[in-house]
């Protein structure tokens, strides 16, 4: 029996990308030897992608759809993929094109030499703005610094994993996510093929600025406990400084100096004390939020309508 591929689009208002998606998808795949799917799994679209999602798996079987009720977010969207994939191979790819399908037969080729994870490398970005360029990569390089899990820098979602990988990542079924993230914790034989990131064929992005900070926070405190630690570390370096402090203006009281005497003084050493105290405080609600969250156990997604499993 031939092998069977799993691509997996995540879509939020895609419509005018969907056609174009379908085509390239399957102008490439026809050149593989493999059977393929192309699961489009609609995250909650309100621009008429749900019918076009629809129609195109009417008019050909091989697209198979997974409608949610509602956005459930991008992460989420790739993790219903990863449970409704039936290949040997699943590859998620982005519906904006961006990821471009045509570096789809590099990725199974370091499959075939017996790699568990092929995740895409941007070696160069098209068409994203300055801003972007500059958030995107000083994100890669701060998650891969704090965190435990080696997480290849300026690789995004675009990869194909074995179908071993996929049924350990389905057994994770944490609330924030961060599926790059997960894909490198798991293991496995991994290698990144670098390709050219191409402009978004249409529309805009659909992660405004406060989604990637919360796709930021997931994957710090997804797999990182320092910004816990480091209110630990903060309150070592502030008692250092007054056992230090303590003494030294004890013997310049006695020696008559007078230095310190200002409220100022204690204003900002309370301002900034607090102020610290705050942002951990802070630091501790995120985590437990995220705790809250777990623990209520419901489920990552909500169907509306999906094809057989
Ligand atoms: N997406 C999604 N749900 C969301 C936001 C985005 O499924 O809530 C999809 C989107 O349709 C696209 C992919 O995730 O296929 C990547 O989004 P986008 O291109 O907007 O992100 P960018 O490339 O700008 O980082
Ligand atoms: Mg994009």
């Amino acid at each position: 029996m031939a092998v069977m591929f799993s691509i997996v689009a995540p879509i939020y208002n895609e419509l005018d990308n969907l056609s174009e998606l379908y085509q390239r998808v399957r102008e490439v795949m026809s050149g593989t030897d493999g059977t393929w799917e192309l699961i489009l799994v609609d995250d909650g679209s309100s621009d008429g992608s749900t019918r076009r999602i629809l129609e195109m798996a009417k008019d050909d079987e091989r697209v198979r759809p997974v409608i949610f009720a509602r956005n459930f977010g991008h992460q989420v969207a790739i993790t219903a993929g990863w449970d409704y994939a039936r290949g040997e191979a699943v590859v998620i790819i982005d519906a904006d094109l961006q990821d471009p399908p045509e570096a789809i037969p590099e990725l199974i080729a370091k499959w075939r030499e017996g790699y568990e994870v092929v995740y895409a490398v941007r070696a160069e970005r098209e068409g994203e703005t300055w801003f972007k360029k500059t958030t995107a990569a000083l994100f890669y390089r701060i998650v891969h610094r704090i965190t435990d899990v080696n997480i290849p820098v300026d690789s995004g979602d675009f990869r194909l994993m074995d179908r071993k990988v996929v049924e350990v990542l389905k057994t994770m079924r944490e609330r924030h996510r961060f599926p790059r993230g997960m894909s490198a914790w798991v293991g496995f034989r991994q290698i990144g093929v670098p390709y050219k990131r191409a402009a978004r064929h249409a529309g805009v992005t659909k992660y405004p600025f406060n989604k990637m900070l919360k796709l930021a926070l997931n994957a710090i405190t997804g797999f990182s406990y320092f910004p816990l630690q480091l209110a630990t570390y903060f309150g070592f370096a502030a008692a250092g400084v007054a056992i230090i402090a303590i003494p030294v203006v004890i013997i310049m009281r006695l020696v008559g100096h007078g230095a310190f005497l200002g409220q100022a003084t204690t204003l900002i050493a309370v301002l900034f004390l607090g102020g610290v105290q705050l942002i951990f405080l802070g630091v501790l609600g995120e985590y437990l939020g995220r705790i809250y969250d777990e623990v209520k156990g419901r489920p990552l997604y909500i169907v509306r309508q999906g094809p057989d499993k």
